[in-house]
């Protein structure tokens, strides 16, 4: 399928399950998967000046502001292991964003191939997001009611579990916020160019990874 160069993006709310799709897809398809969240706490865990920056954004669950973000990407997006195609997940987040990311890959003769939206309801992020947790040593995520913990593993045991700041009450409230202000603009921005597949991203995992790739073939023959 990815014998042609093809770009993609993944939209959806926080939580949508964005992040674990992309990595799978990315598995099944030979995309490299570009996360500009990875990217940021990538930075921060190197204590670059981007890094600690970026905390203060993420912190409150507020975007990157778009100058840093879309020089960040752009720049990643030059490098040779990205020339075949890309999986975007968690950028673009605003129009701004996308309109910077059409105009470079324009410029090399490329384009969007599609946009696939993840489909979730707030009622449903918020059941999601609020129970996220990660293992403090290892950095492994569950979810305290639909994927607790092992109580047995040497690793990933309960009392090790860390809650990310921005997955914390107030914090997932100011990101639906700024989702629904700032990044669903987006939704119509790729109607409108005749890109966006939307997926319901409320069916199983499994589920929302077969119609994800069903999107891509549909735009890949
Ligand atoms: P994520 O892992 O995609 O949920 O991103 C975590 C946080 O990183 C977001 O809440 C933002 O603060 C920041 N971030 C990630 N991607 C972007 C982006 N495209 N634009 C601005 N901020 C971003």
């Amino acid at each position: 399928m990815t014998d042609q160069t093809m770009y993609v993006i993944l939209l959806g709310p926080p939580g949508a399950g964005k992040g674990t799709q992309a990595v799978q897809t990315a598995e099944r398809t030979g995309l490299l998967h570009l996360s500009t969240g990875d990217m940021f706490r990538e930075n921060l865990r190197n204590g670059t000046d981007l890094g600690n920056l970026a905390k203060t954004y993420m912190d409150k669950g507020e975007l990157v502001p778009d100058d840093v973000t879309i020089r960040m990407l752009l720049e990643r997006i030059g490098r040779d292991d990205a020339k075949a195609g890309c999986l975007f997940d968690g950028f673009p987040r605003t129009v701004e964003q996308a309109k910077a990311l059409d105009v470079a890959l324009t410029e090399q003769g490329d384009e969007i191939a599609v946009t696939v939206l993840i489909d979730v309801s707030n009622e449903e992020i918020t059941r999601r997001l609020g129970g996220r947790v990660s293992c403090a040593t290892c950095g492994s995520v569950f979810h305290e009611i639909f994927n607790p913990p092992n109580a047995d593993s040497p690793c990933c045991d309960s009392i090790k579990m860390i809650q990310r700041d921005d997955d914390k009450p107030d914090a997932i409230a100011n990101r639906l916020q700024v989702y629904a202000d700032q990044t669903e603009p987006l939704v119509e921005y790729y109607t409108e160019s005749g890109k966006l597949s939307t997926v319901n991203g409320e069916q199983s995992p499994d589920a929302v990874g077969v119609d994800l790739l069903a999107a891509l073939q549909a735009v890949s023959s």
